[in-house]
Parts: structure tokens; C-alpha cells; sequence
């Protein structure tokens, strides 16, 4: 299939703005770029998908999200508003996932897809906990994933909040998910599910059990998703329990490294920030569920000068990245009184190549760039620029022109998954109507 008539932006080491621009796609790759008029004399067989004059980029990465969490929109919380992180945590997250069956796993998960195709993000890393429904929930999501043709990696969240029997059944599921998607992968590239292995926070996790999932992790030779000093709360109970910051705890067990995402990191100390560059742990970062939560502002700047690799996720906002671009540039700049901090480029570094750095520990091929030989995950965009549009400006207009709402075709490896806003996989109307009639239950018996 051959894109023609973009603009594209590319990203990647090249990162060029070609005007005027055509895509070959072969199979699930990128196999060519260049000039329409070029690429179209030198294939003038292949099926052409115009593009009309839009932006084309790389499909937008979410680095963390909790597609459980679709259930909380418009949801009533009984009793006292909750006042603080810990209170947000046990009378919101903690009574919503208990509560979550196997059809809520399904059409939570199958909603936030079809939210992330319409916004262009085309890999997501989830992060999942149904205490009530642990074994088996990987794979529900895993089909959901599959059937709407996105990339996502899925982990379950290990915790010992609901007892040694719960946190048995956790860490078993993500060895058993792991095994299996290993064993579907069998080293080919290019799949679109991949599985880490989950844990809550260090705040709901004992020595023991951190000293257990160590060992299963290491023999299945892969790292960890968890929560990492979203709070105060997290700090405090860390030097509760061990007399050491929530950083230096995990790398005394052996939790970071290259294949492990530290999520948040808002309240880590320069102490930490070494550890997390020295074990070259990714960290991500959700600006609007942080300023929602009123945790705190993690320094990113700080995190991005030394040289960890800081990526971009929603924590179980909405799946427009676009959004959480433009929250992240505005935040950091509010937070430090200085509006040199946060420039577009580095949120674009975060979102596509940070990210992109995040997604290679899962898909091998190359995510993030329209470039050869990348996985054809490719957005085309409504966008009139008002102004010149070149490789220095770009990440400027994105921030203050372009929105996911204006997201026209989602490609993911190759296939059109929604044209013209219409989507190709899924069957929009049914699905959320069904997801209205499982949340509307689950409301009840939360
Ligand atoms: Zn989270």
C-alpha cells in the first residue's frame, strides 16, 4: 500500500518534515518514503491510500495506562470526597477493581481501544488488577487487544493488599501469561501482544514477596511495570519498612533495570534519580493524572537532564496522547515559574523517541519514526498548518495546532484499522452500549 499526498513527520534519527510525501508499506514494515510524485513512478502498482493533504506520523505511544480504570468515568464515590492519595486508593481503585467480572474486563479494555484508535495511539503498556478475577484476565484483554488490532503489552499487578492467597494468584498469572506469550512469540517480530511482569507499588508489597518476584522474573528474563513513588505515602512506608528511600528498596532487590518501567517517580530524590540512570530504568510520566491526584510535580526536567530515559503515559486518562503532550508542556512551566522549562521538542522526545525506547523492550522492530524497516504504525492527521511547518518547528505545532480529535486513519502494523474516522475493527456502538450496561452493574456493587 502506498500513502500518498502527506506531510510527513517523520521522527526518528532523520526526523525530517517531507512535504508533499508518499509511504510504501510492505507487510507489516515500512519499505519506502520519499517524494509522492517519486514513490508513485516507482510503484505504480500498488494500492494507493490518499492521504489528502494530511499529517502523517508514527502512531502515538501510551507508556502506561490502566484500561480497568474506564469503568471510574462519571462513577459516584460514597461517602466523604477521598483527601488524599491513600484515600483515593482505597475508597476509588480499591473497591472499583475488586468489583471487576470477566465481562468488565472485556469491555473496559475494549473501550479505552477503541478511545486510543480514534486518538492515533497505536501501543499502549497496561497495567491490570481484578483481585476478584486474576486468573484468566491477561488473556480476555490479550483477545480484546487482538481483535481491535492495536500493539499493547500487558502485566498484572502484584500486591499483598488482599491477602498472601491474592498475591499467589497475581504473581502466577504473570508467569503463566509470560510463558505463553513467549511461546507464541517464539522470537518472531512484529506480534502485536506482549506481557511483563506487574507489581502495585512498593507500599503494598512485603520483602518476601518482592524477594519472590525477583526470582520468577529473572528466570523468565524479564523486568517489571510498578508504581513508583507516586506519593509521600509510598516514601514513608518505604523507610518504614527498610529504612531506605522507594529506589534504593527495588534496587536492593533486584527490581530495576533496562526492561523495568518505574511509573511516576514524583517524589524521588537526586540519590534516586542516579539509581534509576544507573540501572537504566525507564520512568513515565502521566501529568494529568498526577495534577488530578494532587501527588505532586515529578521533575522531569532533572529526570531527562541526567539522562533517564522519561517516557509519556495517562495513568487511565483518556487515550488522546495529544492531550497529554500539551499537559505536559503547560505543567512543568506552571510548576518551576519559568517558561523556558519543557519545550515542545522535549515533549515530542518523551511521547515518540522515549517512549519508542519503552515499547522496544516488548516489539523489537523499530516503533516511534516513519523510517525503513519500522513497523508501519502511522497516523494521518487533519492539521492546516497557518504558519511555515518545517523539521525545527514542528513539535511547536503539534503542541499548539494538532489534537487526536483530528486523528482521520490509524494504521498499525500495515492495517487500516480506521479510515475516514470510521473504524474498521471494532463495532463502536455495540461495544459501548455493552459497556454501559457492565459498568452501570459494577456501580452497583461497588
Ligand atoms: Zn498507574
Amino acid at each position: 500500500m502506498l500513502i500518498t499526498n502527506s506531510t510527513l513527520i517523520t521522527f526518528g534519527k532523520k526526523n525530517q518534515v517531507i512535504h508533499d510525501g508518499a509511504i510504501l508499506i510492505t507487510g507489516k514494515h515500512i519499505a519506502d518514503l520519499g517524494q509522492t510524485a517519486e514513490l508513485t513512478a516507482k510503484y505504480p502498482a500498488e494500492e494507493i491510500l490518499d492521504a489528502q493533504g494530511k499529517l502523517a506520523m508514527p502512531g502515538l505511544i501510551c507508556a502506561h495506562t490502566h484500561f480497568y480504570g474506564a469503568f471510574a468515568r462519571g462513577m459516584a464515590i460514597p461517602g466523604e470526597a477521598p483527601q488524599n492519595f491513600p484515600e483515593i486508593l482505597e475508597k476509588l481503585w480499591w473497591r472499583l477493581d475488586k468489583a471487576l467480572f470477566w465481562q468488565d474486563i472485556r469491555y473496559s479494555a475494549l473501550v479505552c481501544l477503541i478511545d486510543a484508535i480514534r486518538h492515533g495511539t497505536t501501543t499502549l503498556v497496561d497495567h491490570h488488577a481484578s483481585p476478584t478475577a486474576i486468573e484468566g484476565s491477561l488473556d480476555i484483554i490479550a483477545e480484546a487487544v487482538a481483535e481491535a488490532g492495536v500493539r499493547a503489552c500487558l502485566c498484572y499487578e502484584v500486591t499483598d493488599r488482599d491477602g498472601e492467597e491474592k498475591t499467589r494468584e497475581g504473581i502466577e498469572e504473570n508467569e503463566r501469561f509470560i510463558k505463553k506469550m513467549k511461546g507464541e512469540l517464539g522470537g518472531t517480530q512484529g506480534n502485536l501482544v506482549g506481557a511483563t511482569f506487574g507489581l502495585h507499588a512498593s507500599l503494598t508489597l512485603s520483602d518476601e514477596t518482592l524477594e519472590k518476584v525477583v526470582g520468577v522474573a529473572n528466570e523468565l528474563g524479564v523486568g517489571f511495570h510498578i508504581h513508583v513513588a507516586e506519593d509521600m505515602a509510598d516514601q514513608r512506608d518505604s523507610l518504614k519498612k527498610s529504612d531506605l528511600r522507594v529506589v534504593e528498596r527495588l534496587n536492593r532487590f533486584g527490581v530495576l533495570g533496562p526492561q523495568t518501567i518505574a511509573v511516576h517517580c514524583v517524589h524521588v530524590d537526586a540519590y534516586e534519580m542516579d539509581i534509576l540512570r544507573e540501572t537504566g530504568t525507564h520512568v513515565v510520566h502521566n501529568p494529568r493524572s498526577n495534577m488530578n491526584n494532587a501527588v505532586g510535580v515529578a521533575d522531569v526536567p532533572g529526570m531527562l537532564r541526567r539522562g533517564i530515559d522519561v517516557g509519556l503515559g495517562n495513568d487511565g486518562f483518556s487515550n488522546n496522547m495529544f492531550t497529554e503532550m500539551h499537559t505536559a508542556y503547560l505543567l512543568h512551566k506552571l510548576s518551576k515559574s519559568d517558561p523556558r522549562v519543557m519545550g515542545a521538542d522535549q515533549v515530542m522526545q518523551m511521547e515518540f523517541q522515549n517512549n519508542a525506547q519503552i515499547a522496544s523492550v516488548f516489539f523489537p522492530d523499530p516503533l516511534g519514526q516513519l523510517s525503513v524497516g519500522a513497523l508501519a504504525d502511522i497516523v494521518l492527521v487533519d492539521y492546516v498548518p497557518t504558519t511555515p511547518l518545517t523539521a525545527g518547528n514542528f513539535p511547536w505545532h503539534i503542541i499548539f495546532g494538532v489534537d487526536g480529535t483530528g486523528v482521520d486513519t490509524t494504521i498499525v502494523g500495515g492495517r487500516v484499522l480506521m479510515r475516514n474516522r470510521e473504524l474498521l475493527t471494532l463495532d463502536e456502538e455495540e461495544i459501548c452500549a455493552k459497556s454501559r450496561e457492565w459498568a452501570g452493574k459494577l456501580w452497583k456493587r461497588v
